[in-house]
């Protein structure tokens, strides 16, 4: 199977380029020329195996110049269950007999990037042997919180790889930078970068795009790529958690095999959602996808007008990892509804680039929404589906997968849609335990306690065990104290790299 770029479809290049890549050189995605199918019968074997073994078999779909044996080692080093506290992965719940929660926060950083983020390195150097490529690869990451600690954890004593993540010194929560500035491993490094989110991306870009810097580096034998979701190799493993969800559904008697399924996710840059319509292509049943967002509801206008817009203003919330306004795997999706139609993408990435705003021809919205739902809702919602999905079910959600189910709610209410269905949950309440406390009870709750009273708090009130990763940071010792200039980023990787 070869890959194109979603702007430029004349490219065609091996799954291990486009991973070693990440991005096509004229900006576009790389998309798989077409998509592999899975039929009932496969589905129905799918039942009898593990989620390693569901894992391979996706990704072996995609990843065709992959051995079998390159598969089976990324796959096994990925998901233990000694990362994941459990060798399901990525269990289902039951909240009743229509709605399922699929819980994507086992893994080691407590959020649903590390179903992808922990599987990439071992795809990334993989890809590199492929392609004969003999440099170290350098990842570079700045941070608003989640990813960066993900990625850490994901490349940590991965041979043939290092890592650095710039994270902004006030632009995150006391956890995330505990979570950080404790990162084992003897390929990573951490710097708190002195001012907000946008100076540390900045000071990345400008790295990245420097020509100068990149030829220096590779003279000392480094390759410079980067771990953010665009990358093909972070999206194929979140096909995967659909078809075993799926699979255990079926497994259970839940559903039969063949039955269609809803799909609600909240939403941030398109990735997970995509990875499920991408299922979907493939054969998996799904009727309707909903498309879940906060206060940031760019993709909630999208999907119901036809018209992208990121101008508007930008909302900081208590579900922060979908506080976003350029969702960049939406151009994937454009690129599949306007049946590859490269020029298209071109001309509405170039639309979004000079004036923040396109709008799709009314063929593309038509089928968008022949598919799709899209709602939103706010703080007080949020803690409101929090309070609510404790006291019906006595099953704690955190502020993200709160925006789901406060949707989905909502497209219930409207439409009277009882589809079975499967809610996308992605982190673990104790992720965000300030928030959560305050939803089950009040503002009380948290004045004047630390991260860990909180934790033991939470733990109490939910019935829930703390997230031993989360629990560990008490005992562990700061590694990372070093403090830069936006200015001196370069430097930082230089002295970190040991290279003049
Ligand atoms: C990244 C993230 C999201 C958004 O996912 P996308 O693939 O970017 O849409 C949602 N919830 C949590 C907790 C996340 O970390």
């Amino acid at each position: 199977m070869q890959y194109q770029s979603t702007r430029d479809k004349s490219i065609s290049v091996s799954s291990a380029q486009a991973i070693k890549q990440g991005l096509s050189s004229e900006g576009g995605l790389f998309v798989p020329e077409s998509f592999p199918t899975i039929t009932g019968a496969e589905i129905k074997a799918l039942t009898e195996m593990t989620y390693n073994e569901r894992a391979k078999f996706i990704l072996g779909k995609f990843l065709t110049d992959f051995t079998d044996e390159e598969l089976t080692k990324c796959v096994n080093s990925a998901y233990t269950k000694e990362k994941f506290g459990t060798s399901a992965i990525a269990p289902v719940y039951k909240l009743d007999d229509t709605v399922y929660v699929l819980e994507l926060w086992h893994g080691p950083t407590c959020a649903f990037k590390d179903v992808a983020l922990q599987i990439l390195p071992h795809l990334l150097t993989t890809s590199m042997k492929k392609t004969n490529e003999d440099k170290e690869v350098v990842i570079l990451v700045a941070t608003s919180g989640d990813t960066g600690k993900a990625a850490l954890a994901g490349f940590q004593d991965v041979d043939g790889t290092r890592i650095i993540v710039f994270y902004p010194d006030n632009g995150v929560s006391e956890i995330q930078k505990l979570q950080m500035v404790t990162q084992e491993g003897n390929n990573v490094s951490v710097a708190a970068v002195k001012g907000n989110f946008d100076d540390a991306q900045n000071g990345v870009k400008k790295i990245f795009t420097d020509e100068e810097y990149k030829t220096l580096l590779a003279r000392n034998k480094f390759s410079l790529s980067s771990a953010n979701s665009i990358n093909w190799g972070r999206l194929v493993p979140q096909i995967v958690y659909y078809f075993s969800a799926y699979a255990e559904l079926i497994k259970s008697s839940d559903i039969e095999n063949g039955d269609e399924i809803n799909v609600v996710v909240p939403t941030g840059n398109f990735g997970n959602i995509l990875a499920s319509y991408y299922a979907k292509k493939m054969g998996l049943p799904v009727r309707r996808f909903i498309c879940a967002s906060n206060e940031n509801n760019v993709l909630t206008e999208f999907i119901n007008t036809g018209v992208y817009n990121k101008n508007r203003p930008f909302h900081t919330t208590i579900s922060p990892s979908m506080d976003i306004l350029i969702s960049s795997n939406l151009e994937r999706f454009l690129y599949d509804l306007t049946g590859c139609d490269d020029a298209a993408v071109r001309d509405l990435m170039a639309k979004l680039a000079s004036d923040g705003v396109y709008e799709v021809s009314a063929d593309v919205k038509a089928k968008m929404q022949s598919m799709f739902s899209a709602n939103y809702c706010d703080d007080a919602e949020t803690m409101a589906a929090i309070r609510k999905t404790a006291k019906e079910y006595d099953y704690v959600i955190d502020t993200h997968t709160a925006v789901a189910k406060a949707v989905y709610d909502k497209y219930v209410a409207e439409t009277g849609d009882r589809t079975k269905t499967i809610i996308a949950s992605t982190a673990s309440p104790f992720k965000f335990n300030q928030s959560v406390l305050i939803a089950l009870e009040d503002h009380n709750a948290v004045v004047g306690k630390d991260e860990f009273t909180l934790l033991d708090e939470l733990s109490q009130k939910s019935g829930m065990k703390i997230p031993d990763s989360l629990a560990a940071l008490k005992d562990k010792s700061v590694v990372f104290d070093l403090v830069c200039d936006k200015n001196e980023m370069q430097q930082t990787v230089s002295d970190f790299l040991m290279v003049e």
